[in-house]
């Protein structure tokens, strides 16, 4: 097993709920980080304005005996002032991150 925390950089208040579910012999790692709000792309303004939460699936198949998915709930922020709507920051976005974690996940199961 991997440490989310570790694996991913975020601290323990970075993490609003951590959910692991074995359903049909796949898991699912289930996340949602801590509204720390965004400052708008668009404008700058800082906001914590929640406008949504998009289910973001991410696949894996590094366990052998096993499927096993990342399911992230991104935050969407809508920005008070020019009603732009964008993500929250968050580690699973980029590429390299999900690299790191794959190979964090296949060390674990040595
Ligand atoms: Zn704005």
């Amino acid at each position: 097993m991997f440490d989310f925390n570790i694996d991913f950089g975020l601290n323990d208040n970075d993490i609003e709920e951590f959910r692991e579910v074995i359903k049909s012999n796949e898991q699912f790692l289930c996340i949602r980080l801590v509204n720390h709000g965004g400052r708008c792309p668009q404008c700058g303004t800082f906001t914590k304005c929640v406008k949504e939460y998009k289910l973001h699936k991410i696949d894996h198949a590094v366990y052998i005996d096993r499927k096993s998915s990342i399911i992230y709930y991104a935050r969407r922020f809508i920005c008070p002032r020019c009603r732009k709507t964008f993500y929250e920051e968050n580690p699973f976005s980029s590429e390299y991150t999900f690299l790191f974690l794959i190979r964090s996940i296949a060390l674990s199961q040595l």
